[in-house]
């Protein structure tokens, strides 16, 4: 196995995660297989315990690991399927180290950070490297390995430690650092600085890491005179140091990397000049350049709970910018804070209210994301109703579907207290309940979690075919609450379908209005599996009904064009 270590300096969000998965991609144009590991020095044990408004959106896999955000890069960026153990954290670590010394596997001995500790995580890097993550047999051919945070840090000490290590055994030529850093430009002088990336390469050193390649992140192209400075300063040949400088979409950092010459810098220090091709990005570059190119927008109205930090529903962004780059549109998301929506905030807010109200009704179509909690709640239910009332396509992902169930039951079924028992533990009408599946104990979680199949009901349903008239789904789930089984049936009477069920037929994952031109809500999140050009099927048909063209698509597609 051949390591790529991508660690950061001088300060955090760089973009360590998007080099790291564009160093992926060209080595991946270069015919070689790639996987990843994301190290996250924190102490929690995974990221499912985290808010999406400090830290991002909770990313998820097939297997159900809930993960930090970058994993969802490299999934989208190298076409792979990662697994829970591709994320490690400090917590995970200590974990399985004290789980050892409780069985006594340490043999009486004293458990320290080392050798302990780093023997664990260089176990654990060198086990999961192996792991196959692109559906083909045996490991593959680099491991592109992101150190969160910033050298230096307190936290990433032993990772830090662990990794030298691991440089020292796999040897020379099994080992490439990328040490990505800052230069900033100080406004009077305008001069480029190179003394930040200076220290920082010094901090890795005294560490006993040795950058091979410099990733400096600038907001214009670097100076020459700025990359002899660096050159001479850090001891890294100048041909070796890449330039990420701002660019108009992140699609275009492999293609900068690649015309530096990365490929050549990295495969020469791994050895594999002579088994890698060219790198192979025709299909890369028209992707990152259609991007630029586009005009024609269509406004998506996102109305959720965590509207503040954008990066909290980074997957479902994602999953709109491929469906609308597939129509050849731009995809123009408003904002929405659900609890703007609501009834109170005439009166508390009355401008913010004027103007969620505003843009909702000037959008093409709306999404309700997921989320927890009662917060903002009512202002969904009452972007449900709008768009039911309204025929404005709605997609209702996980509590958008739920949401979309509650506002159905109090507006058609005249049950005004339905709610979910999530909100309400009292309702008269729990409409959505708690359906714990498997164990309630195993690691105290309850959380349905990962990849689970979809039974698809009826070949008679917008999901269905676009879906490709298949019998079944597979799409990840992370969630506690479902819809009651009791109230299917009055509801399905009203006219709420429910068009695909799991195995059991007892939890509904797809409902349907189809008296609606796109009215469907989802328990799943199609979101995780969508990919740069392969979006997901309902991300495509929801902006296909936003700009009226559903209908033909269907058509077309059925009779097999
Ligand atoms: N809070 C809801 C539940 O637990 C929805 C979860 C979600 O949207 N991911 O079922």
């Amino acid at each position: 196995m051949k390591y790529v270590l991508v660690t950061g300096g001088v300060v955090s969000g760089l973009g360590k995660g998007v080099t790291a998965s564009s160093i992926g991609v060209v080595l991946k144009a270069c015919g070689l297989r790639v996987t990843s590991i994301k190290i996250d020095p924190y102490l929690n044990t995974d990221a499912g315990t985290m808010s999406p408004f400090e830290h991002g959106e909770v990313f998820v896999l097939d297997d159900g690991g809930e993960v930090d955000l970058d994993l969802g890069n490299y999934e989208r960026f190298l076409d792979v399927t990662l697994t829970k153990d591709n994320n490690i954290t400090t917590g995970k670590i200590f974990q399985s180290v004290i789980e050892k010394e409780r069985k006594g596997d340490y043999l009486g001995k004293t458990v320290q950070v080392v050798p302990h500790i780093t023997d664990a995580i260089k176990d654990w890097i060198e086990s999961v490297s192996a792991i196959p993550v692109d559906g083909k047999d045996g490991p593959a051919d680099v491991c592109v390995i992101e150190l969160g945070g910033t050298v230096g840090d307190i936290e990433s000490m032993p990772f830090i430690e662990a990794l030298r290590q691991l440089s020292f055994s796999v040897g020379q030529d099994n080992f490439c650092l990328v040490h990505v850093s800052l230069i900033p430009v100080l406004g009077v002088v305008g001069e480029q600085k190179t003394k930040p990336t200076q220290h920082s390469v010094r901090e890795l050193r005294a560490l006993g890491l040795t950058p091979h390649l410099l990733a400096c992140r600038s907001a214009q192209p670097l100076l020459e005179n700025t990359k002899e400075k660096l050159s001479q300063f850090c001891h890294v040949p100048a041909a070796n140091i890449l330039n990420i400088h701002d660019v108009p979409n992140i699609w275009h950092v492999p293609l900068l990397l690649r015309n530096q010459n990365a490929h050549d810098a990295i495969l020469n220090q791994l050895n594999l000049l002579s088994i890698a091709m060219p790198p192979a990005l025709q299909d890369w570059t028209m992707m990152a350049e259609t991007y630029d190119n586009l005009t024609n927008s269509v406004r998506i109205a996102m109305v959720g709970k965590y509207v503040g930090l954008t990066d909290s529903y980074l997957s479902v962004v994602k999953a709109l910018l491929h469906a609308c780059i597939a129509c050849s549109l731009k995809p123009s998301i408003d904002w929405i804070a659900a609890s703007d929506l609501e009834e109170d905030s005439a009166k508390s807010t009355p401008e913010a209210h004027a103007a969620a109200w505003e843009t909702l009704k000037n959008a093409a179509c709306i999404l309700v994301p997921g989320g927890f909690g009662d917060r903002g709640v009512r202002g969904m239910i009452l972007a449900a109703k709008y768009a039911r009332e309204n025929s404005i396509p709605y997609l209702g992902i996980c509590l958008g579907m739920q949401i979309a169930v509650i506002e159905f039951a109090r507006s058609v079924l005249g049950l005004e207290r339905a709610d979910s028992s999530e909100f309400d533990t009292d309702t008269p009408d729990p409409v959505v309940i708690f359906m714990p599946e498997g164990s309630r104990t195993h690691m105290g979680s309850t959380m349905r979690l990962g990849s689970r199949r979809t039974l698809i009901q009826t070949p008679d349903c917008i999901t269905a075919k676009l879906y490709g008239n298949t019998q079944y789904v597979e799409e990840r789930h992370r969630h506690r609450y479902e819809v009651n089984p009791e109230v299917i049936e009055v509801l399905e009477e009203k006219g709420l379908k429910f068009v695909g069920k799991d195995e059991t037929g007892k939890r509904m994952e797809i409902l349907e209005l189809p008296t609606h031109p796109f009215y469907v809500g989802v328990q799943f999140h199609p979101e995780f599996k969508s990919r740069p050009r392969r979006p997901s099927a309902l991300f495509l048909g929801f902006i296909l009904a936003a700009t009226g063209k559903l209908e033909a698509h269907l058509k077309s597609h059925q009779n097999g064009v």
